[in-house]
């Protein structure tokens, strides 16, 4: 196991101890640390299309895709030109500027239920923000989510413990007061009488449910049949907010996200949604809005506050408006055909080893379980074989795939995902599964 020790990657492993000394873990974001896989996480230098090059100069196909924005693959050179143009006319001005009205109007364009959008620069601040807004809209405190969905690392919503039956949410993290999180109620995903039990009980303090659209942080797990159009009729039946958390889902299952491909929930649209990701081209860029009565409730028209220096920063927003314009209908097809062309060969060579798996999808987003049998909740997620995905992600990665290092996230792709980078992934999943049998 020699890369335990970085002996494949010295240039990284010497970037590493040097970050390690500044950086708590050497890196920005814990899952970057390659903690449930070993090894040593690999210090990128470049990218172009669906490849990227590290330290060392190895060459990867990025299945990562920086958790999901580089929908158009890496330094993509309409965006690079967005990019220039607007970084030469000044970073920030903290100030009004016309790039913000043109992000949000595309965003309005797109998705049909959203009034009015407010922009800010990154997911968790617009979970947290339409927390907030839902708090004071409602008047109420308690919001009820999902275990296994992620919606950033905002106190409120860190809580995840607690499964299969309705529980008070407990801090999953230290420095989460109980207080924060005993305002939250975590329920188990695609359990529509779990979510009517806890209303029959608190509904009159529930201000709102938040909910991935499709989760894609246990891995991809679509909601059942049913389950929006249920999470809709019970909050409006008791007066809560339903928000659509499409921070990873958004433009990318389909030019809207998962609204695009299951349609408005049967009693009306979410009343907030949030973005972020793709809508950033790269950039720190993310949203949240809904219902125009509702966004009216935030400063300066209303009395709930929220802000930020940097928000709607006007290199960003060319970044993600350039890249939104780039996401047409082609690329949506080509995310699906190379979609289509993976889950193939990992269901060829996983069945032709016999190793146990489970593919799911939403749209043209996917994910592989090492488990067989339906996923449908963060139960059936963490029930997997968790060493033998850390083995497949090692062959993958000495085979120069380098795929997001967690059995609990998608596989990201690109429209820059060419032949030549499609085949060189199907290849190295065949010989891989072989490896790991
Ligand atoms: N919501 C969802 C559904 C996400 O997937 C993420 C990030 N993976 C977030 C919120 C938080 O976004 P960010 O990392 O930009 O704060």
């Amino acid at each position: 196991t020699a890369y335990l020790q970085g002996a494949d990657a010295p240039a990284s492993a010497a970037l590493l101890e040097r970050a390690r000394e500044v950086i708590p873990g050497g890196v920005n974001s814990p899952v970057r640390a390659f903690r449930s896989v070993g090894g040593t996480p690999r210090f990128m230098v470049r990218g172009q299309g669906p490849w990227m090059w590290d330290a060392d100069g190895t060459r990867y196909v990025d299945l990562v895709c920086s958790w999901g924005p580089m929908i158009l693959g890496h330094a993509d050179p309409d965006v690079l030109r967005a990019v220039i143009e607007a970084a030469s006319s000044g970073f920030s001005f903290g100030t009004p500027t016309e790039r913000e009205v043109l992000l949000a109007e595309e965003l309005v364009r797109r998705i049909g239920p959203l009034d009015r959008v407010r922009l800010v620069s990154s997911g968790t601040e617009a979970t947290m923000s339409a927390i907030r807004l839902a708090r004071g809209f409602t008047g109420r405190s308690v919001v009820v989510k999902f275990a296994g969905c992620y919606h950033g690392h905002v106190d409120a919503l860190l809580a995840s413990a607690g499964s299969g039956v309705a529980t008070f949410g407990l801090p999953d993290s230290p420095g989460v007061p109980a207080s924060a999180a005993g305002e939250t109620i975590v329920l188990p995903y695609n359990d529509v009488p779990a979510v009517e039990a806890v209303f029959a009980e608190r509904g009159q303090q529930i201000a709102a449910v938040i909910t991935e659209a499709a989760a894609g942080n246990m891995g991809v797990v679509p909601p059942a049949p049913g389950f929006t159009d249920a999470l809709r009729r019970i909050t409006s039946a008791h007066g809560a907010l339903l928000i659509s958390d499409e921070v990873m889902t958004g433009f990318r299952c389909s030019s809207t996200g998962w609204l695009g491909l299951e349609g408005i929930p049967a009693g009306g649209a979410p009343d907030l949604f949030t973005f972020g990701k793709v809508m950033g081209g790269g950039f720190p860029a993310a949203a949240f809005g809904g219902r125009a009565d509702v966004m009216a409730m935030l400063a300066p028209e209303g009395p709930v506050y929220q802000a930020g220096t940097l928000s709607g920063n006007p290199v960003a927003a060319a970044a993600g408006l350039t890249t939104l314009q780039k996401c047409t209908d082609e690329v949506y097809a080509r995310l699906a055909a190379v979609s289509d062309t993976l889950t193939a060969a990992v269901e060829e060579s996983f069945t032709r080893h016999g190793i146990p798996h489970r593919i799911q999808r939403a749209g043209s987003m996917f994910s592989v379980f090492f488990r067989e049998g339906e996923v449908v909740n963060y139960d059936d997620a963490r029930d997997q074989h968790f060493e033998r995905f850390g083995r497949f992600f090692h062959a993958m990665l000495r085979r120069g795939v380098h795929l997001p290092p967690s059995s609990f996230e998608a596989w990201f792709l690109s429209a820059a995902h060419d032949d030549e980078a499609v085949e060189h992934t199907v290849q190295a999943i065949a010989e891989s599964a072989a490896e790991i049998a």
